[in-house]
């Protein structure tokens, strides 16, 4: 059992700041990743090096491939580590557990070699050799952007960057960041790489075909795309199931935090893409205001006010610029698969009207992922409502759930 004055769940940037500033008051103060390394999903292992020195330096206790999977009483989460299982006990919490991608299915996205935007990044970087292959990156966000850089940058063959969202939006959303100097140099840069790929606006991928692995992707616009990866990425759906199993109140589809950082429930802040897709700015803004809250420096939250607001701002802008289609979510035939973990296709669902129903019926998002992919596709698809949270958040082993009974009993 380990006990922290401040816990904070994840190690991403909002994870990090936190820690750091928690920190200068004192206390003993622990960070979880389910990760082996700290850094989330931007930095991946890589924090730059003003973050990992002040991290490093901070004396937090970083417990790295430890994943929480229940929260059954006030200040007790259970982990399951690589070889055991642990309890943590908390005075105040930190959530700053992210974002993941959003997938929308489409005939043929569950072809070998259509992978999220971010996740091939990611795989580019833990060493897949993208040099030479040609590659489709599509969705919506400035996500694609930066992923097509990097994946330029490793040698891939860009055919084609796919935005869904209108010339027009995105004009208006790169007029808008100009009042942000590193934000728009930022942009202009990646954009500079980038010179001379065929950009698209206002298009989709409808179809991908191919045998045993994707070859081509038809556009909403018809063009027909060859290539060997197809990364597609529709934004980013916040990790809110262990805020929820907490009692933490929703705003819409985001933990709902006051301007301390503060959830609904006592002792318990949120920070990060879980409050907002905002990006690395407000991550790192609000894990620091949430620590310097929590640990009662409260001039020190307060001084951030101001850099909060704009990071809030940006955030605005940018679910207004990059608001999805409504066409998007009709692009699934009968036979697409909605639920890749379980195979359950959109024409199996027909008879079912909720999420449970099809759920009893179909194991629909029953799988690994426990309905973290399906679920928002089927929110947008079929208009249905999450129906909670209920331990465990992450599929663990029988051992794990009889000692977890053991604890709930004590
Ligand atoms: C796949 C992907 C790739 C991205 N790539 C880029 C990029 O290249 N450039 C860019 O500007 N932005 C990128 N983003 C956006 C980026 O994530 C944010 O701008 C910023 O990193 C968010 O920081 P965060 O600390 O809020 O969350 P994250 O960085 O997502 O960190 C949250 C951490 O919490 C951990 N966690 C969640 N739940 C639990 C649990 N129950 N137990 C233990 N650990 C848990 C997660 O594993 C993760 O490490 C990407 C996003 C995604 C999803």
């Amino acid at each position: 059992m380990h006990s922290f004055d401040v816990l904070i769940i994840g190690a991403g940037p909002a994870g990090i700041a936190a820690a750091i500033a928690a920190r200068k008051s004192g206390v003993k103060v622990g960070v979880v990743d389910d990760n082996l390394t700290a850094g989330g999903q931007i930095w991946r292992g890589a924090v730059p090096r003003k973050w990992t020195d002040a991290f490093l330096n901070s004396g937090t206790h970083l417990l790295a491939g430890t994943r929480i999977f229940d929260a059954p009483q006030q200040g007790l989460l259970l982990a399951k580590t690589l070889e055991s299982l642990i309890e943590l006990r908390y005075e105040r919490l930190i959530l700053a557990t992210g974002a993941r991608e959003l997938f929308l299915p489409f005939p043929g996205w569950t072809l070998p070699n259509i992978m999220g935007a971010g996740g091939l990044q990611a795989m580019v970087k833990g060493g897949l050799d993208i040099a030479g292959k040609r590659v489709v990156v599509a969705g919506s966000g400035p996500l694609l952007i930066a992923v097509a850089a990097s994946l330029h940058k490793h040698g891939a063959k860009l055919q084609a960057i796919v935005e869904q969202a209108f010339l027009s939006s995105q004009t208006r959303f790169a007029a808008s960041i100009l009042s942000q100097p590193s934000k728009a140099w930022q942009g202009a840069k990646l954009l500079w790489t980038l010179h001379g790929v065929p950009m698209r606006h206002g298009a989709y991928p409808v179809r991908a075909e191919g045998d045993g692995r994707v070859r081509s992707v038809t556009l909403s616009n018809g063009a027909k795309v060859d290539c060997d990866y197809l990364a597609c990425g529709f934004g980013l759906v916040p990790n809110t199931e262990l805020a929820s199993l907490l009692g933490c109140r929703l705003n819409g589809h985001f933990v709902e935090a006051d301007e301390a950082q503060q959830t609904s429930v006592a002792s318990v802040y949120a920070a990060g893409e879980i409050t907002g897709i905002g990006g690395l700015e407000k991550s790192l803004v609000e894990g620091t205001i949430a620590a310097y809250r929590a640990t009662g420096n409260l001039a020190a939250a307060r001084s951030l006010d101001r850099q909060r607001k704009t990071t809030h701002t940006f955030q605005r802008t940018m679910d207004v610029a990059f608001a999805l289609r409504p066409e998007l979510f009709k692009l699934a035939n009968e036979a697409t698969k909605v639920c890749r973990c379980e195979d359950v296709t959109l024409g199996a669902l027909e008879p079912f009207n909720s999420w449970r129903e099809a759920k009893l019926h179909t194991r629909c998002g029953m799988g690994p992922c426990q309905g973290r992919i399906c679920g928002p596709i089927l929110r947008g698809v079929k208009g249905w409502r999450d129906e909670g949270v209920r331990p465990p958040i992450f599929p663990v082993d029988v051992a794990a759930l009889v000692q977890t009974s053991g604890v709930q009993a004590r």
